[in-house]
């Protein structure tokens, strides 16, 4: 009898121990945001060589699966890596080398940061980014009269916070060759009273400046993508979209990423340039962390600079209705490279005309119902005769929600009421087809997916304004929103077969947050903390 309960027990430990499954890592007492199909909520998973090999109930990871690596979440939030549907990347990376003019408060204060920034600085040419004369009290563009006086013997470059704007000393117009008489096709370049140039270039305007600017050196690059992604990797974001780099540049990532240097999945759109024509054959590139395989045209410019192109005038500047950059014959021989190359078509298109141009040559390229996934980055200001193009011909709306908290204070005066009905309209969009893939445009906005979650949520600032939120019958649901930094963005990508959820045979990208933001209160939401950062199985930010 006694022998036979131990032959028993030693059966019953052998097949436990058989059972069993050794994994690289196992995280458990978690509340496990699958974002799957049926938004199912687990305990745990369990990953082994950079991919999620289970997840499910405690008992159920528990029982099957053993690792070394067994991490106790202590009933803490996880959610799939969040993933940014637009932004730049690089450029973001390349501002943290240059000077910062985010927050400024008046120009002096621009003025201020130039002279700071000299002190440690002795390059010929400064370049910056961030003012935004929507923020000053006297919100006009400003001159460069102030430059030219102070900082004689430098060459001084400001970009705008949206980039379609620039502040440049005259030495700088003048090696660009720009004088009072000057015209761009796309772009302009401001005069003051007397008529002579101010020291503002808006959108094409500016690229006769960014010519003679000295590129950044390939150093320079390589050192930009390491720190954006470091920054990344602290908001708990594991796949980034670039939306717009060259051949070369993509080429940097690619190489940085098989080195092992470049850890971040970037979905990389080929910046549309009569360059890359003749070999776009030559152009896609798929790795487990690179899919460059769209391209992407500016149709516009932006609304702060009233570079955004509407159908009719500014409201508060008459006889001006803004830029388009790319004509409309262009946007449609771009539409059918890519549908002829099988490329994503990507175009950003800001103002109500803008997006009616490129939704006229995308459904007309396109034809009918597709699986292309071509997207309208931005969207912001949709004529409503044009909403229902997006459901009819699956195009996909990227947007922005903190560019809606951002524009908010001043956007119903460029725009008038009836325009403001449907801009910044995420939730008619996501409801064209179904989802909306949303993102930062950082620079332009911080990079923190967590701002985006509750300016689309909540459509608030940082400081709760306004009350009941901005226009909130366009806000997303908590559900909506943390889709469309997940999977949402990954269909976007043509990624979602392996990101965007936490499933099994996808990689292990994931986020581990303090609290969780599918619950708590609504502001509680931007003190969350990123605690844990995975990518690819492996802990790339750890609190
Ligand atoms: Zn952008």
């Amino acid at each position: 009898m006694k022998s036979t309960v131990i032959i028993c027990l030693i059966s019953l430990f052998l097949t436990s121990c058989i059972v069993k499954t050794e994994v690289d890592t196992i995280i458990h007492n978690a509340t496990v945001y699958t974002v799957n199909g049926e938004f199912n909520i687990y305990e745990a998973l369990a990953i082994d060589s950079g991919i999620i090999v289970a997840v499910g109930p405690e008992h159920e990871i528990m029982n099957a699966y053993q690792s070394a690596q067994t991490i106790d979440a202590k009933g803490r939030p996880i959610y799939p890596g969040f993933i940014d549907a637009h932004s730049h990347f690089l450029g973001y990376g390349l501002q943290l080398q240059r000077l910062n003019l985010v927050g400024t408060k008046s120009f002096e204060e621009v003025l201020d940061r130039v002279q700071q920034f000299i002190k440690d600085h002795d390059d010929e040419w400064i370049t910056g980014r961030g003012w935004d004369q929507n923020d000053w009290e006297v919100k006009e563009f400003p001159s460069n009269v102030a430059l030219d006086s102070l900082f004689p013997d430098r060459k001084i470059v400001l970009k705008r916070i949206d980039g379609h704007a620039i502040l440049a000393t005259s030495n700088v117009f003048e090696l660009a060759g720009i004088n009072d008489q000057s015209t761009v096709p796309g772009g302009r370049y401001l005069l003051n009273k007397k008529g002579l140039l101010q020291g503002i270039a808006i959108d094409e305007g500016m690229t006769a400046i960014k010519d003679v600017i000295p590129e950044p050196s390939l150093e320079q690059k390589n050192r930009a993508l390491i720190d954006a992604e470091k920054q990344c990797f602290e908001v708990g974001l594991t796949t980034v979209t670039d939306a717009g780099l060259d051949q070369y540049e993509i080429n940097l990532i690619s190489a940085m990423q098989s080195d092992g240097e470049l850890k971040m999945r970037v979905y990389a759109m080929y910046s549309a340039a009569d360059s890359i024509l003749d070999r776009v054959n030559e152009l896609p590139l798929k790795t487990d962390r690179l899919n460059a395989s769209s391209i992407k045209v500016y149709a516009d410019g932006a609304l702060g600079s009233r570079g955004a192109a509407l159908l009719e005038d500014y409201t508060d500047d008459h006889g001006n209705s803004g830029l388009i950059i790319t004509p409309a014959d262009s946007v449609y021989k771009w539409a059918q490279v890519c549908k002829l190359n099988d490329f994503q078509f990507n175009v950003h298109c800001i103002g109500d005309r803008a997006n009616r141009i490129v939704l006229e040559a995308m459904s007309k390229t396109l034809g009918g119902t597709n699986d292309r996934r071509w997207r309208i980055e931005h969207a912001q200001v949709m004529n409503d005769a044009d909403l229902s193009t997006f459901g009819e011909f699956n195009i996909l709306p990227s947007m922005q929600p903190t560019h809606a908290t951002s524009d908010m204070y001043w956007a119903e005066e460029r725009l008038g009421e009836e325009r403001m009905k449907y801009a910044y309209a995420m939730k008619t969009l996501k409801n064209q087809n179904g989802l909306i893939a949303l993102g930062t445009d950082f620079p332009v906005e911080d990079i923190s997916p967590i701002k985006t979650y509750y300016a689309s949520v909540a459509r608030k600032d940082s400081e709760g304004y306004p009350d009941g939120g901005f226009k909130m019958t366009e806000g997303l649901t908590r559900e909506e929103t943390l889709k469309g930094i997940t999977i949402w963005a990954a269909i976007a990508s043509f990624e979602d077969e392996n990101r965007g959820s936490i499933e099994v045979g996808k990689f292990a990208d994931l986020v581990l947050l303090d609290r969780d933001i599918m619950t708590c209160e609504e502001d509680d939401i931007l003190s969350t903390e990123i605690l844990q950062t995975w990518n690819g199985g492996e802990l790339v930010y750890e609190k």
